[in-house]
């Protein structure tokens, strides 16, 4: 894009009077980071030119999702990554999403104390966000921040969530290696892990090992991966405890291999223009969606339902009825 032409798009998504160059996001400058997801995650008009421009900027970073149980331990997980990766030089995106909670914004940072340090670093940015989704899933708009995240030149993106509802087969979609965290506290939580995280985990991360049980657990559930389909990754376990920070350098190893493994034969290709054609669609579904509840076909809706009698209305001829509704221009 022509660069006046530029200026002006985001002089206008950012509905300042101080134009703001879109460098400054790829140069990873944190307030014009936390300006574009605010534009993203308002729904702002711009938000789609915005996402586009930066879209070409993307797919320099490694997207490693982290999901399981609440309070298995996944943010202290990721703080000792972090640390990690810090000490490698690399620079780091985190992305919090909490699919049971409204609230938004950066102020969960304030609980994580431990990588409150940081938050001056320019190769670090922490976002925490609720999820719109109805589902329990993480929003498009997860997505999004971290194509943010991405172009503003971040090497590896941490996307932490909790397993509830559709969020775990989210988390996973939108990552190049997905971590399932469990806690041994007994075998019965493991025997009833559900099936979803079986298929999804790169890597299980038996956290808490300090607890006693962890051999059991590892036992259990190595014996739960051998009744799964054969495929041509075996997922990795490995005990770790974040408390103590043991084990995360045995993760760090897995992550990496995992990653080798993922960027030999094309596969980490095939998995982005995998998750690239269900963005498509969801973007579609979620645009058709919108386009189609105008304020006359929710109150056509709304009268015809509160004046039928029980039974006397089948969704399908409603349905109909919606769709063929004169559309005012
Ligand atoms: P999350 O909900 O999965 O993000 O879990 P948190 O990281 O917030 O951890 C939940 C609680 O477990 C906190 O009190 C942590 O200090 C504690 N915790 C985390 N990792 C370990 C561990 O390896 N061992 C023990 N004993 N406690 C841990």
């Amino acid at each position: 894009m022509e660069f006046g032409l530029r200026r002006i798009l985001l002089q206008s998504i950012f509905e300042t009077s101080m134009p703001l160059n879109i460098e400054d996001i790829y140069n990873g400058n944190k307030k014009a980071i936390a300006r574009a997801i605010s534009v993203v995650e308002n729904e702002s008009k711009d938000a789609n030119s915005l996402l586009a421009e930066l879209y070409s900027h993307t797919g320099g970073a490694y997207r490693l999702g982290i999901t399981g149980p609440p309070g298995a331990g996944k943010s202290t997980l990721v703080d000792n990554l972090t640390r990690l990766y810090r000490k490698d030089g690399k620079s780091i995106g985190i992305v919090a999403v909490d699919p049971t909670s409204p609230f938004t914004g950066g102020a969960l940072l304030g609980d994580r104390l431990r990588l409150q340090e940081l938050s001056l670093n320019k190769d670090f940015f922490f976002r925490s966000m609720a999820s719109r989704g109805s589902t329990g899933g993480i929003s498009k708009t997860t997505n999004d921040v971290v194509d943010i995240l991405d172009s503003s030149g971040k090497e590896v993106i941490m996307i932490e969530t909790v397993g509830v509802g559709q969020s775990e087969l989210d988390v996973a979609e939108a990552s190049d290696t997905t971590l399932v965290v469990i806690v041994p506290d007994s075998g019965d939580e493991i025997q009833a892990m559900k099936a979803g995280l079986m298929e999804i985990a790169d890597i299980f991360v038996l956290n808490k090992s300090d607890h006693s049980g962890a051999d059991t657990a590892y036992s259990a559930l190595q014996a739960m991966l051998q009744l799964r389909e054969e495929k041509a990754w075996i997922p990795k376990i490995i005990k770790t405890s974040a408390l103590k920070n043991e084990g995360i350098d045995d993760l760090m190893n897995a992550l990496n291999e995992h990653e080798a493994w993922m960027k030999s034969e094309n596969r980490l290709f095939e998995r982005r223009k995998s998750r690239l054609k269900d963005r498509v669609k969801d973007i579609i579904a979620d645009d058709l969606n919108s386009d189609f509840w105008t304020k006359e076909r929710i109150s056509l809706l709304n009268s015809i339902i509160d004046k039928s009698e029980n039974g006397t209305i089948t969704p399908y001829s409603l349905v109909e009825e919606l769709k063929n509704l004169h559309q005012p221009k």
